[in-house]
């Protein structure tokens, strides 16, 4: 029998053939280009009704994590809007496919989040492609490593917060009003919130500020019944680390200094946007998953 989900294995040992060379692509980067390839469940994500009839809209759709929540939410019965930027559009096409290959509707809506008028137009598309909204999946993300404060320049610090922060902002304030009771909202934040590098001073200061973001909008929205929760990533293998994510020469060691040892693959992301997402999780509210490996974190 093939491998899914559920099969009882050693995680140490799972993906133990996996081991990249050094490596890099211009931003935004493809799933296509990865070598290897990065596992996004398109093999091994078994669906069993979770989010049967949920309307979905994710962002950053088109590859790694977000590639991988499409999929899962898809097979667990869920309609899918994806965001992505226009670059990406041979990512998006193949995850579009394997979503609709689930007999369930799927949207694209490429663009660019920096702008806000994307970020409603997003909003506004998805509600009428899917009929409404009850799953937000704010997951799109920008990371450059740099090294030097005084050479990181103010246009890629305007950019990685706009991207990570203000799009989150955007999207989700639009996207309340048509949100019911029973209503779920996932960001994704890294395990950088907590454990910043010394070269990713703009994109882990994001990171936190979307902790605190989660939290703090989980209490607010609680009386609504609307649930805000987050997924914080250890080192997972996905085209946002080859596009200066961190420094080429580091790729071929991704992931090594985890507890387990290994980097992640982004199918193991999945189940904890599904679990979040889906009323299995109707008592957790304001909290943040983290998929890392087994990093300690707060
Ligand atoms: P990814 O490159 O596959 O996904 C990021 C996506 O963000 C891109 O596919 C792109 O569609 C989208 N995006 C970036 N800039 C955009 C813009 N201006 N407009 C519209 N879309 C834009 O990489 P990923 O690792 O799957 O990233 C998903 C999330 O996971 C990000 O928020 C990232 O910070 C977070 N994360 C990743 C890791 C990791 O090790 N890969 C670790 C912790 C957190
Ligand atoms: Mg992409």
């Amino acid at each position: 029998m093939a491998r899914d989900q559920y099969t009882f294995i050693d995680p140490t040992q799972l993906y133990a053939d996996f081991e990249p060379k050094k490596q890099h692509q211009p931003e935004p980067g493809l799933d296509a280009e990865l070598t290897p390839k990065a596992d996004l469940g398109e093999e091994s994500y078994r669906g069993s009704g979770r989010l049967t009839g949920r309307k979905a809209l994710i962002t950053g759709a088109d590859s790694g994590i977000g590639a991988a929540t499409a999929i899962a939410f898809a097979r667990e019965g869920a309609d899918v809007a994806m965001s992505y930027l226009p670059d990406e559009e041979v990512d998006a096409k193949r995850i579009a496919g394997i979503v609709q290959d689930a007999g369930v509707t799927v949207i694209t809506l490429p663009g660019d989040l920096r702008d806000p008028e994307y970020c409603r137009d997003l909003v506004a598309g998805t509600v009428e492609g899917l009929g409404g909204i009850d799953i937000l999946v704010n997951n799109a993300g920008k990371q450059v490593y740099n090294e030097d404060l005084t050479t990181l320049d103010d246009e890629q610090f305007d950019d990685t917060f706009k991207t990570n922060v203000y799009a989150m902002f955007w999207i989700t304030k639009a996207a309340l009003p048509h949100m019911k009771a029973g209503s779920a909202i996932i960001n994704t934040t890294s395990v950088q919130a907590y454990k910043p590098s010394e070269i990713l001073v703009d994109y882990a200061s994001t990171k936190a500020t979307i902790n605190a973001f989660t939290k703090a909008l989980a209490q607010q929205l609680a009386p609504k019944g609307i649930r805000v929760n987050a997924v914080a990533p250890g080192p997972i293998w996905t085209p946002l680390q080859v596009t200066d994510g961190q420094p080429p020469e580091k790729i071929a060691e991704f992931g090594e200094q985890t507890p387990l040892g290994r980097a992640g693959q982004p199918a193991e992301l999945a189940p904890a946007y599904v679990f979040l997402a889906s009323a299995e999780s109707s008592y957790v509210l304001g909290e943040t998953l983290n998929v890392n490996g087994g990093t300690p974190t707060p």
